[in-house]
């Protein structure tokens, strides 16, 4: 019996209709965008066609649009063409970033002698805007701040309209790597008045390898990746024309059905919840991960004491429960969470594991995980000391 997927923050399964999309581009399609013959013209169609729909469904011209390997490659080239073509000095940014953005700024601070603030958290592990305020107006450097829509860990969101808002009255350039919640929340990019934005297409079942960074239309920089000066010299290289038509299958599929979808997943998560509660009344969700308004395809659970604990993700996988302590690093090894410690969730003595769902989880799978739980966690009586 195959694995209950419950990993969906890591990655997501590529959905069939953009698995059949891409075949095609790889049966049909093999010019390079930047040729002029008519196979060449073919693929910067696609190319072209793509840009438009993934700017029609956020509310914001086409050329606001830069194809990327990713969220990674997105999240650093926001963060070095800030301090590179902006002129900012300081970037005010949060320890619970995912790692692209912290390991670009650390950089930015190395490399370029650039300031990096570390705005604080409430108990919640939501972002401390009143501190973000004190750091705006405590300065008049040139200011990037560079604040995730929600948490990958532990599902906690930022008013990113509040942030924007915050950051238009000093002065400072925003960014939000939004990979986690493109594709699950609609985006209105002529509304929410935001400077660069990231989107990676393996969060709502697209390929892996594909995504954008949004620019907003009076900005101006250079490209990070320089070559053949594709994508309007944003971004050089031969443009992955099958990933981008995938990337835009998947946004098309993500926002005709968005709402069937959160509904769907909603449904499941409170299930997760309730069986959780029932089986161990002394779970704590991190981030308060259970509420409402925090990341609705997010479940970060802290587990009663118990001898099991420190093996949890690899017992559940013996379970057949598909799920993670952590970031996971490249080697597949997981690294413990500087999520959970920067927000204060981390405890030595009781696992946190995030159980993430998609629009392909069933309540099967949710069954399966509260019995696995329930052999993994269950056999020790509430408030043992083991
Ligand atoms: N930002 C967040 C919040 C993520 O969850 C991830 C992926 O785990 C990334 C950035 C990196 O995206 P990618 O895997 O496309 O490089």
């Amino acid at each position: 019996m195959s694995h209950a997927y419950l990993d969906n923050a890591a990655t997501t399964p590529v959905a069939p209709e953009v698995a059949e999309a891409m075949m095609e581009v790889h049966r049909s399609v093999f010019g390079n965008p930047s040729s002029t013959h008519a196979p060449g013209r073919k693929a910067k169609a696609l190319v072209e066609t793509s840009r438009r729909r993934i700017a029609e469904l956020l509310n914001v011209p086409p050329r606001t649009i830069c194809f990327t390997s990713g969220g990674t490659e997105a999240d650093n080239h926001a963060i070095q063409a800030a301090v590179g073509c902006l002129g900012v000095t300081r970037i005010v940014t949060s320890a619970a970033e995912h790692s692209a953005v912290i390991k670009a700024s650390e950089v930015a601070g190395q490399v370029d002698r650039i300031e990096v603030v570390h705005v604080g958290h409430h108990a919640d592990g939501t972002v401390d805007l009143d501190a973000l305020a004190n750091v705006l107006k405590a300065s008049d450097a040139k200011t990037l701040v560079s604040l995730m829509h929600a948490n990958n860990e532990v599902g906690v969101m930022v008013d990113l309209a509040r942030i924007s808002a915050l950051c238009r009255a000093h002065g400072a350039y925003l960014h939000s790597d939004t990979v986690q919640s493109m594709g699950h929340y609609p985006m209105d990019l002529a509304e929410l008045d935001v400077d660069f934005l990231t989107c990676s297409a393996h969060k709502f079942h697209g390929p892996k390898g594909t995504g954008f960074l949004y620019v907003h239309p009076t900005i101006r920089i250079d490209g990070m990746i320089v070559g053949g000066g594709q994508e309007r010299m944003l971004r050089g290289g031969t443009e992955n024309v099958a990933g981008i038509v995938g990337l835009t299958r998947a946004f098309d599929l993500a926002h005709a059905h968005m709402s069937t979808h959160e509904s769907h997943i909603r449904g499941l998560k409170a299930k997760m919840v309730q069986g959780l509660k029932s089986r161990l009344p002394e779970v704590v969700f991190n981030g308060d991960s259970d509420r409402e308004d925090r990341l609705y395809t997010v479940l970060n659970v802290k587990f009663p004491k118990h001898p099991n604990g420190g093996m949890a993700v690899f017992l559940l996988d013996l379970e057949g429960i598909a799920c993670s302590g952590g970031s996971a690093c490249s080697s597949g090894a997981t690294m413990g969470s500087h999520v959970l410690r920067a927000l204060g969730f981390h405890d030595p003595d009781r696992a946190s594991v995030r159980f993430s769902f998609s629009r392909y989880t069933t309540e099967a799978d949710i069954d399966r995980a509260l019995e696995a739980v329930t052999k993994v966690f269950g056999t020790q009586p509430a408030g043992s000391k083991a």
